[in-house]
């Protein structure tokens, strides 16, 4: 029987126990606040800082919403973060991407004060992941983590193959996969759009991510007998559904199950874990931020 890993639960699991370091925090005069910084007028940008303001709202974790013209200069966006960097009320701080195209997004990251990049992006919190000491993880590949420690996967001595470079999800997933730490210790080969033989690479994966938005490009056929397949992908295509449209991986779901011995579905797999880690961050940050000590799932 293959399993599906069901992400939702795993990520009600992590926001409950995360409920008492808030509480906890907040009790000691440190609420955790995490700001959004939105640049653009892109629907689907709007929801996804909603859904974020929301997630932080449910758990009591405080919000800021700063919002700002799509054709406003860089230079506001950049005072914003200046402005943010110095409030000692606000410990994460998250620039919506994309950014207009007259920004550089490169700028707007090395803007914001590490302690308070709860995505990880800035390059300081990149070098102390890839040197071995991470400060934060970014939170998509450290969901991905815990959704491999919920099933009970340990990564340790097996053979990983990410699919996808990106400096969100591939790079960093195949980073901390090789840490010689809990949840890594894995040999990890890392595919990109340049790989020869793909197939022959992810089919030897006891462990396959695929994170790399192309609808189905990872098959039953690509996938080694038992492997643990987890679909990062989130991609829209035509469908005759209401909204014209579905979500769907980057692997096919119905061949790869029959391979698997543990897949994530899509929607409900990846995706519930990136935002509640995201929480998991401000709270980290608030701890640190106000040197109050708790404990995080
Ligand atoms: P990206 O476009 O930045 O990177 C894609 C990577 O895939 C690139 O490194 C590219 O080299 C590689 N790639 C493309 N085609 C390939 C091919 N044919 N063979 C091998 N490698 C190939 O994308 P991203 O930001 O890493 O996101 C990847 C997907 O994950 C997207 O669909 C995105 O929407 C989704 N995503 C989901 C979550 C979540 O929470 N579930 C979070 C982030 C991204």
């Amino acid at each position: 029987m293959t399993s599906i890993i069901d992400g939702e639960a795993v990520a009600a699991d992590i926001r409950d126990d995360l409920q008492g370091a808030v509480d906890d925090l907040a009790d000691a005069g440190a609420r955790p606040t995490l700001a959004t910084v939105l640049m653009s007028e892109d629907p689907a940008s709007e929801t996804y800082v909603s859904m974020k303001q929301r997630d932080c709202e449910e758990l009591g974790i405080g919000t800021r919403d700063v919002e700002l013209d799509a054709d406003a200069p860089a230079s506001d966006l950049l005072e914003v973060v200046d402005d943010l960097n110095a409030d000692p009320d606000v410990n994460g701080i998250l620039v919506q991407s994309p950014v207009p195209d007259h920004v550089d997004y490169r700028d707007v990251v090395e803007a914001i004060d590490p302690e308070k990049d709860v995505d990880a992006f800035h390059p300081e919190n990149v070098g102390r992941l890839v040197a071995g000491y991470p400060r934060y993880k970014p939170c998509t590949p450290h969901g991905i983590q815990k959704l491999l420690a919920a099933e009970g996967v340990d990564p340790e001595g097996m053979d990983a193959t990410v699919v996808g470079r990106s400096r969100i999800v591939g790079r960093p997933m195949a980073n901390l996969l090789s840490l010689k730490e809990d949840g890594g210790n894995a040999t990890v080969t890392l595919c990109h759009s340049r790989t020869e033989n793909l197939a022959e690479k992810t089919r030897s994966a006891d462990i396959l991510v695929v994170a790399a938005d192309v609808p189905g490009l990872v098959d039953g056929d690509m996938v080694g007998e038992g492997a643990v397949v987890v679909d990062v992908g989130i991609n829209r295509v035509d469908a005759d559904t209401e909204k014209g449209y579905e979500l769907v991986g980057d692997v096919d779901f119905e061949s790869a199950k029959e391979k698997a011995s543990a897949i994530t579905p899509v929607p409900g797999g990846v995706g519930p874990m990136t935002r509640a880690m995201l929480l998991w961050n401000t709270t980290k940050a608030a701890s640190r931020q106000h040197g109050v000590d708790v404990t995080l799932p």
